[in-house]
């Protein structure tokens, strides 16, 4: 019997092929059309664009030594692209120690406190000590309340809402410790690498199946794990699913009851919303991410891809995302175009002045479901062990990659840690 995969992103993918390496037998099941799970693209001009914007940092080393396995280091390329705030209705860009310290948003005291703390956390590599502090109690207390309010606790509101003052510090050190300022992307898009993974998975021997929603997991009395689609059933030997924890919890039949409360409780996310805009001309001024500080905006965040990556790569137009964290529940989710379109577009302006709707030339609504793992105190200790009460299940997400924010790199590295923990049962049976 085969090694059977719920999921075809980044960690369902990577484990699908150090199996098939291994020379063992595997068949994936994704309920998309397309592979890439959150990182997938949709077709804009002659390119891939992804749903949501991604980049890679060049401290992902375990994602760009696959790129390149797999023949596409040819399309990496690097660049630093200006990384801005906006902040009392100014744009301030905030990319390198000389910036922080021309931050006009703060004194100049609160500027120099501020580059103290970010060098300290770059340095500092025992992130678990920094676990007994909230993101919001750590940084206001070192970096004093006026810096606090201007620039952290609009980025924790922005990413976590109500959840704002229960995030834990780890995650605030991963993303200062672990980032560069350098970026790296895939010319033409990330949905090449979840292709061509696709394909060398099947050029090895293994299956992949799109459009197959798992609605049950169950185990049988002689051991195999029975996995139930929208189309047909499957039994394999062994399963790993890489659905968020919630998610999993509800598909899997005859788990105890105290494993469900107890996961059930902790596995909260947020969905994660973009809009993403073609414009005929350049939205702003050289400016790639400018993280939205001010209040009053139904967008956290604006990212003008086409400030990165040049506009001949998708057909001369500009393209422009508004994102956004938000409950699973929020009416932003229900919306359809248009109607997004008549909240978000009248705030341009108040970036860019001479901003007018008529330089839409197209516009794409995404929506993510379980997008990001709302990460509080003591939340590595409450995560799922990977081994599942089911006897051959096994489970990895998103959320195992903490304190990492997400990110390819990390699912590629579990997906590929997973590969051999299920290599190594099989081993031990
Ligand atoms: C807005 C946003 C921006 C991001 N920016 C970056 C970035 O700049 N750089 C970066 O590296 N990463 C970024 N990420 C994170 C990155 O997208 C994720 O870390 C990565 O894609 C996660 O891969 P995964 O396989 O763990 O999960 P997913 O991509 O969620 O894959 C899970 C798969 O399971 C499938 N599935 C779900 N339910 C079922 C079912 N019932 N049956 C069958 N299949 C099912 C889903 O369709 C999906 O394909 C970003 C994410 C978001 C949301």
């Amino acid at each position: 019997m085969a090694i059977g995969i719920v999921g075809g992103g980044a960690l369902g993918l990577a484990a699908a092929l150090t199996l098939v390496e291994a020379g063992r037998e595997v068949v994936v099941l994704e309920r998309d059309t397309t592979l890439g799970g959150l990182a997938a693209g949709f077709k804009l001009g002659p390119s891939y664009l992804e749903r949501f914007y991604h980049h890679l940092f060049g401290t992902d080393t375990t994602v760009l030594e696959l790129i390149r396995h797999l023949g596409l280091g040819e399309r990496l390329v690097w660049k630093r692209p200006d990384q801005s705030v906006l902040s009392g209705g100014r744009i301030y860009s905030l990319d390198s120690a000389v910036d922080v310290l021309r931050f006009g948003a703060l004194p100049l005291p609160d500027r120099v406190r501020l580059g103290a703390v970010l060098a300290y956390l770059k340095l500092e590599r025992r992130y678990q000590q920094l676990d007994r502090w909230t993101a919001a109690e750590w940084l206001a207390r070192w970096n004093g309340q006026a810096t606090y309010r201007v620039l952290w606790e609009p980025l924790l509101r922005a990413k976590f809402g109500v959840h704002f003052d229960r995030i834990a510090m780890p995650w605030i050190w991963a993303r200062i410790h672990c980032r560069t300022q350098a970026l790296g992307y895939l010319r033409g898009g990330f949905q090449a690498l979840y292709e061509r993974l696709g394909e060398t998975i099947v050029a090895r021997g293994g299956r992949v199946e799109l459009g197959k929603e798992v609605s049950g997991i169950a185990v049988e009395p002689d051991g195999a794990v029975l996995v139930t689609t929208t189309s047909g059933d499957y039994r394999f030997e062994r399963l790993l699913a890489t659905l968020p924890t919630r998610l999993f919890l509800r598909l899997a039949r005859g788990l105890p009851r105290e494993y469900v409360d107890r996961y059930a409780a902790e596995g909260e996310h947020f969905g994660a919303h973009c809009l993403v805009l073609a414009l005929e001309r350049p939205l702003l001024q050289d400016v790639y991410w400018l993280g939205v500080n001010d209040p009053g905006f139904p967008f956290l965040s604006i990212i003008e891809h086409t400030n990165y990556m040049p506009p001949q790569d998708y057909g001369g137009r500009h393209v422009v995302y508004l994102g956004n964290y938000l409950p699973m529940d929020h009416e932003l989710f229900r919306m359809d175009e248009r109607q997004v379109l008549e909240a978000f577009l009248p705030h341009l302006a108040r970036v860019t002045p001479a901003f007018k709707p008529g330089w839409v030339r197209e516009a794409y609504v995404f929506k993510g479901p379980y997008a990001q793992p709302i990460v509080t105190r003591g939340y590595a200790d409450r995560l799922p062990p990977h081994q599942t009460p089911l006897p051959g299940v096994l489970l990895a997400n998103m959320g195992h990659v903490y304190p990492q924010d997400r990110g390819q790199n990390y699912s590629v590295a579990l997906g590929q840690r997973m590969a051999k923990l299920v290599l190594q049962s099989t081993v031990d049976s």
